[in-house]
């Protein structure tokens, strides 16, 4: 049974295979839906044009979800391109120097940067698809546990996480009149490319593996059939909640 047949949406963060963004495109493309892609910039665009053309996309934009103009023409081409059923943000950076020591030690630039591309960018990019998206529409965000717990040179990205799941909240609560749904997925550590720029990941996915009840990572394409169900009209109901893909790392104490 495909969930998103006669669905469109449009997916923030494809860097390249190893990304989550792929992981929940692969899976969306299964179930049926026609997909829309933004890239960062022309290095990158050379990976994410051939990923999005294997999936048949017609229409593939630049975008830095930091830029006003770069999102005004986002939302200038999608008004061309037709409704719109989801929206699938997987964005986020902080500057390399931030994701290690103290996090006491943030720059207010680096603070600044984080917050804007981590969290901002969700508002941002929901405001700009908001006019074509069609009532029963989903917003989707991806998070991690470090929002909520500290975890060790995680630092600014935990607190923009927080943002970010707090942003889901309030838009959940602005966009439900319009029968539009804002959720996130907190998945489990994936080695992605961003992944690489946090100190000792390596051992971020041996401890989470070691301590979650199935004893193992999760990986990009178990997100994404998370995914599907909450961009789909199973999940028709749910809306400002953070759905957790970590094989079950979140619940566990000593
Ligand atoms: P990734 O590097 O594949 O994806 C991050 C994306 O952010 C890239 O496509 C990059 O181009 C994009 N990006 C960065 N700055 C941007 C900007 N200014 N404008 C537009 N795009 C920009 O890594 P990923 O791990 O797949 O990350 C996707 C999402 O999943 C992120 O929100 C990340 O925090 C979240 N997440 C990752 C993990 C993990 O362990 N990998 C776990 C939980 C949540």
């Amino acid at each position: 049974m495909k969930l998103l047949e006669q669905k469109r949406g449009l997916v923030v963060g494809v860097a390249n295979a190893h990304s989550i963004a792929w992981g929940i495109s692969q899976a969306c493309h299964q179930h049926g839906a026609e997909l829309a892609f933004t890239y960062l910039n022309e290095s990158l665009e050379k990976r994410v044009r051939p990923l999005a053309e294997s999936v048949n996309s017609t229409l593939i934009l630049p975008c830095d979800v930091s830029q006003d103009d770069h999102l005004e023409k986002l939302r200038e081409a999608l008004q061309k391109w037709g409704p719109l059923d989801f929206v699938v943000h997987c964005v986020a950076f902080a500057q390399r120097e931030d994701l290690d020591g103290r996090f006491l030690d943030t720059s207010r630039e680096g603070f600044r940067v984080a917050l804007d591309i981590s969290a901002y960018s969700l508002v941002a990019l929901a405001r700009a698809c908001e006019p074509v998206m069609k009532p029963g529409g989903s917003i989707l965000a991806l998070t991690y546990y470090g929002a909520e717990k500290v975890v060790r040179n995680y630092n600014v990205m935990g607190v923009a996480k927080a943002a970010l799941e707090a942003s889901v909240r309030y838009l959940a609560a602005d966009l439900g009149p319009q029968q539009l749904r804002v959720n996130a997925i907190s998945a489990g550590p994936i080695k992605t490319l961003s992944a690489k720029g946090i100190r000792d990941f390596n051992d971020m996915l041996k401890h989470a593996c070691e301590k979650a009840p199935l004893q193992r990572n999760v990986d990009a394409s178990e997100v994404g059939k998370s995914a599907v169900y909450l961009l789909s009209d199973l999940s028709s109901g749910v809306t400002g909640e953070v759905h957790y893909v970590d094989c079950g790392y979140n619940l566990m104490g000593m």
